[in-house]
């Protein structure tokens, strides 16, 4: 980190400094730091992550990795420098980022890391029907239903939370459902 000619954080240490502290969505941590720069655990930085050298490169820096913090517990490890990069080439913006990872990540199985909840589950207590929320970011209103080894996509009737209509969607195992929901993620947002 270079800082001689940095502004100081808005914490007032003149010092550089982490800021933040995130996981990816396989678990990787990424650290933010007060001159607007992006690293790996052990300090490495993200590919494409800024090194600022003026203060208004160092105000830019600190824009776009601000959305980056917000945005990567969407994403694995192996996307985080496509989305510095997208961040960064949209000034931080979060709307226009989106749009150009959205052309960019179409066909990609990954960043999806499935969590599911009991919804019913039979006198011995093992599971009959799950449900899995899909990441609103990639998957609005979607969900995946798991029951009898069959896998279906549902989408939540709008303002009617909780209430999911079929989409047709269905997937006999999670290769196939990572197929699935690679074909219906992210294109659909709007
Ligand atoms: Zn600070």
């Amino acid at each position: 980190m270079n800082q001689a000619s940095l502004n100081p954080c808005t914490c007032g240490d003149p010092h550089p400094h982490e800021v933040a502290t995130r996981r990816t969505a396989d678990g990787y941590t990424v650290h933010a730091w007060s001159d607007g720069s992006l690293t790996w655990a052990l300090g490495e930085y993200i590919r494409g992550s800024a090194r600022p050298r003026t203060p208004e490169q160092q105000g830019r820096a600190l824009r776009a990795a601000r959305l980056v913090l917000d945005l990567l517990g969407f994403f694995d490890s192996d996307e985080l420098p496509a989305v510095v990069a997208a961040a960064r080439r949209a000034k931080g913006d979060r709307s226009s980022t989106l749009a150009i990872l959205r052309g960019e990540r179409g066909g990609r199985v990954s960043g999806l890391v499935p969590t599911w909840t009991t919804l019913e589950a039979d006198r011995d207590g093992k599971p009959t029907l799950q449900v899995w929320t899909l990441p609103r970011m990639t998957h609005p209103g979607l969900a995946v239903w798991r029951e009898k080894g069959l896998y279906r996509v549902m989408r939540e009737m709008p303002g009617r939370r909780g209430t999911y209509t079929d989409t047709c969607f269905t997937a006999r195992n999670y290769r196939e459902l990572a197929t699935v929901l690679e074909t219906i993620r992210i294109k659909e947002v709007s």
